[in-house]
């Protein structure tokens, strides 16, 4: 590490606590790690030969954890992809041709920075090239070489590749023969084989990046009804023999509700917490449809839930019910899932739209959440989703200097007035575009609309590039075969959902 940096905002906001705001302060950073938060002063005269940035239109805070997305660099709308409910949505991909993983997620890690986001999760994902392991090293060469910091989920998936069970064998039984030929060819298996080979997998990326400052790495069940029993036992066990977390989407649609009914009478969360799969490394994403009895456990086990606003929407899964959760006590953090609202990778524009997708339209409905709840779910939560905590999350002496610089000028010009409290007006108005520089580790990687070290260009040409070459599948026929599918999926999923067995709760 070369060198000091001491950085000299207006504002400094070193905790998630509109509290802790105070202006003529400074940061001194070296060595990746931030030494002192000072008067600006007291640090201009300690650190003579550092690097000084003069910062003064802007608020220094922690870093913003994107707390739950896939590395998709390219949106799926950008790759051809409609908005649609989600299992539509995901079945359109067996259409295509293979993705350039480490292409995409280099562009998604770039975009990440831009936006002020300093860690983040990748959640499993597959883009079936067959080479499972292989996707999984590009992708964290691609976050390695953009610098940003990342919990990396080993997926697995070992059932309801085509529709959730318990309905596979009915919904292939009523299939035309060439649809269920097309379905039943051998395929590559999109993760490891099984629950062994997902642990041996673990065992070499964990021999190849222990110590890495920067990378870490958990499992990603694909969800409840994605994986069996024995899979979710195994994958549990060895996640707390290693001490690591387990990443995993539930309750995320209509349909999932509707089978989670069928499949665990006594609630997901029961029986994910009877199989050792609730602790407080444990990470939820969407819970859109959890009830009560879910949020209890999930409370009481200490495991955190994302918010992924935009994606519920656009995927028509409706609202997590997020005061609910507050109100059972439940730690909540926030991710794009590269799929936000206005299809970017806005993190504080999400934050904003869970919060106001918090405030129910009843005199009697709980409050919604709290500014320093809004911070702490963009920081400290997320840095214990992405296994980083207590590391990150705050900027205090001896944590890891990873932090934002955001512009105040849009946010308070041309007038603000003194009684709105500057936090408040931050999260109310600014972007990110209006991030200034993001420092990761002690670097700084991006600063006035570039990155420091790599050609943005570049990166999303080669996105773009990959995205040209994977645009047909080798199999011409799998295009219209998919297009076939989507019909019954959406027969059978409308069924499924209509069935007496569900209930509205949500
Ligand atoms: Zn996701």
């Amino acid at each position: 590490m070369s060198g000091a940096i001491v950085l000299f905002p207006g504002q400094l906001l070193p905790r998630p606590s509109a509290a802790s705001l105070r202006a003529g302060l400074g940061v001194a950073v070296e060595d990746g790690r931030v030494m002192e938060v000072a008067e600006a002063a007291l640090l201009r005269a300690r650190w003579p030969g550092a690097q000084q940035i003069e910062l003064p239109d802007c608020l220094i805070m922690p870093g913003l954890v994107n707390a739950h997305q896939h590395g998709r660099g390219l949106s799926q709308v950008q790759l051809g992809y409609h908005d649609d409910y989600l299992e539509t949505w995901i079945a359109s991909r067996r259409g295509r041709g293979v993705l350039d993983a480490y292409a995409v997620t280099r562009l998604a890690a770039a975009r990440m920075l831009a936006n002020g986001v300093t860690c983040t999760v990748h959640a499993n994902y597959s883009y079936g090239s067959g080479d499972y392991e292989s996707e999984l090293r590009a992708q964290l060469a691609a976050y390695d070489e953009v610098g940003i910091r990342v919990a990396m989920c080993v997926g697995a998936m070992d059932r309801g590749q085509i529709v959730y069970p318990p309905h596979e064998a009915c919904f292939m039984a009523g299939l035309p023969g060439e649809l269920q030929q097309w379905l039943n060819r051998s395929g590559a298996p999109l993760y490891a084989r099984d629950a062994a080979s997902t642990i041996a997998l673990m065992a070499r990326l964990q021999a190849d990046f222990r110590g890495h400052p920067r990378i870490r790495l958990c499992y990603g069940p694909a969800g409840p009804q994605w994986v069996s029993e024995a899979t979710w036992s195994a994958l549990a066990s060895d996640a707390g023999r290693r001490g690591i977390g387990l990443h995993l989407h539930a309750l995320e649609s209509p349909a999932q509700q509707a089978v989670a009914k069928e499949l665990f009478p006594g609630g997901v969360f029961a029986w994910l917490e009877k199989l050792g799969a609730m602790t407080p490394r444990t990470v939820i994403a969407h819970g859109v449809w959890a009830n009560d009895a879910d949020m209890e456990i999930i409370a009481r086990t200490g495991a955190t839930v994302v918010r992924n606003p935009g994606c519920n929407l656009r995927l028509r899964n409706g609202i997590a019910p997020m005061v609910r959760y507050l109100a059972h006590g439940v730690r909540l953090a926030i991710g794009t899932d590269n799929a936000s609202l206005a299809d970017d990778e806005d993190l504080l524009a999400e934050l904003r739209l869970a919060a106001n997708l918090a405030r129910e339209p009843r005199w009697d409905a709980p409050p919604p959440p709290s500014v320093d709840q809004l911070l702490a779910m963009t920081t400290v939560n997320g840095a214990v989703a992405a296994q980083f905590a207590p590391e990150v999350g705050t900027l205090e002496a001896g944590k890891r200097a990873d932090l934002v610089a955001i512009s105040l000028v849009r946010t308070c010009a041309p007038y603000l007035d003194p009684d709105m409290p500057l936090v408040a007006a931050l999260l109310a108005r600014a972007g990110g575009s209006d991030v200034r520089l993001t420092m990761v580790d002690g670097r700084i990687l991006y600063r006035d609309g570039r990155l420091t070290g790599l050609d943005m260009a570049e990166i999303e040409q080669a996105a773009a590039d990959a995205a040209r070459r994977a645009r047909l599948p080798a199999d011409a026929a799998s295009r219209e075969r998919a297009q076939q599918l989507d019909a019954h999926l959406r027969r059978h999923y409308r069924a499924v959902s209509d069935s007496p067995s569900r209930s509205g709760a949500g």
